[in-house]
């Protein structure tokens, strides 16, 4: 583990910091379509909830089951493409600056959230909308 220097500068990145986060955003995106390969089976066999009865209980637990891999299906793509995304900046030089107002995100919340394209202030404005 090479020595992390602070410096007042949080917010440049250098080479190797841009290859540890681009390699972390593809781990991620490697694990999620795995999952997503595993939720999408379970949907496609329809036999979420194996070997349970036909009464009305057990088919409402089946859709149940079967909206919730499909949310979970979901919810994994949209992070996948977060991710593709962060990735694309980083390719094109233009990982870590608010997608907003175009200020550096920083670093700290970056290396906290590496898939954030909008700065803390700019973020906290779109949730209020
Ligand atoms: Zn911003």
């Amino acid at each position: 583990m090479a020595a992390v220097t602070q410096t007042a500068t949080p917010s440049t990145w250098s080479d190797e910091e841009l290859a540890e986060v681009r390699g972390r955003l593809q781990e991620e995106i490697d694990e999620l379509e795995a999952d997503i390969l595993r939720h999408e089976s379970e949907i496609a066999s329809g036999d979420v909830t194996q070997g349970a009865g036909d009464d009305q209980a057990d088919a409402g637990a089946k859709t149940y089951e079967r909206e919730r891999e499909i949310a979970l299906t979901l919810n994994a793509r949209d992070l996948v493409a977060q991710n593709e995304r962060a990735i694309a900046r980083i390719d094109a030089g233009t990982y870590g600056v608010c997608e907003s107002c175009h200020k550096p995100i920083g670093k700290e919340r970056l290396q906290a959230f590496p898939r954030a394209t909008l700065c803390v202030t700019c973020k906290q404005k779109e949730e209020r909308r």
